[in-house]
């Protein structure tokens, strides 16, 4: 696997507006010094603790992406430094950023994630639970987290209409969550979608930000 290689190549096929998170998970630092050097900043983590050792070796002007599914006593290895969660999933998990945030006086940006793929087995909310919490009491009290966007992991798939079908149901869903809870508030502007075997399709439906692993750095041992 060429990372510089995979990097340009996937970068120059990215329209501007469009931002590719680097997947790097399971991967050595070693693989994410190597991406780094070519100028990618943006990296994926799906466990907490792993990304916070990388943290601890790796440049500070790294970004560090958190999309994996988060625990919430998980929330504070994080806290001090991750630059957008991808993965909130319940009222109960942004009460628990909003608190880890506090104590590092930060403000923790989150993306609502969606449930679109037919899999039952995928997390994620649906319309109506993510209505819920933005009506809740305790959602309005927040002040240090911000809603930025949504997330979606489409259904693994070679039925590209259907892939297709789910990333357009995001696409909607932040459409209405933005004018019903959002006009007005330019930070919520984030769309994440799309990953190695969908992003194209993804970025043909109006994604922010692609999050992208194996086409990068190459299959991984064990997957999550
Ligand atoms: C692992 C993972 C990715 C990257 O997957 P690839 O198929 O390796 O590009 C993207 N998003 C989430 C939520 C993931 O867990």
């Amino acid at each position: 696997m060429n990372i510089k290689e995979n990097i340009e190549r996937i970068s120059a096929g990215l329209p501007e507006g469009v931002r590719l998170i680097a997947v790097s998970k399971t991967k050595p630092a070693e693989a994410i010094e190597e991406a780094y050097a070519w100028g990618q900043r943006a990296f994926g983590e799906n466990r907490p603790q792993e990304m916070a050792s990388k943290y601890r070796l790796l440049p500070k002007d790294i970004e560090w992406h958190m999309i994996g599914q988060l625990q919430e006593k998980n929330v504070k290895y994080i806290a001090p430094f991750v630059r957008l969660i991808h993965s909130v999933d319940s009222l109960k998990l942004l009460v628990k950023i909003e608190r880890e945030a506090a104590k590092c006086a930060r403000t923790i940006d989150c993306l609502l994630e969606f449930h679109i793929a037919e899999e039952t087995t995928k997390s994620g909310l649906t319309y109506e639970q993510a209505v819920a919490i933005m009506e809740s009491e305790e959602y309005k009290m927040l002040e240090n987290v911000r809603i930025t966007g949504v997330m979606g992991i489409a259904t693994y798939t070679e039925n590209t209409e259907q892939v297709r079908r789910e990333f357009r149901e995001l696409k909607q869903i932040f459409l209405r969550l933005k004018e019903h809870y959002f006009s007005g508030k330019p930070e919520f502007r984030e769309i994440s979608m799309g990953m190695s075997g969908d992003y194209r399709i993804a970025v043909e439906e109006g994604c922010t930000m692609v999050r992208i692993g194996s086409s990068i750095f190459g299959q991984r041992e064990y997957q999550h």
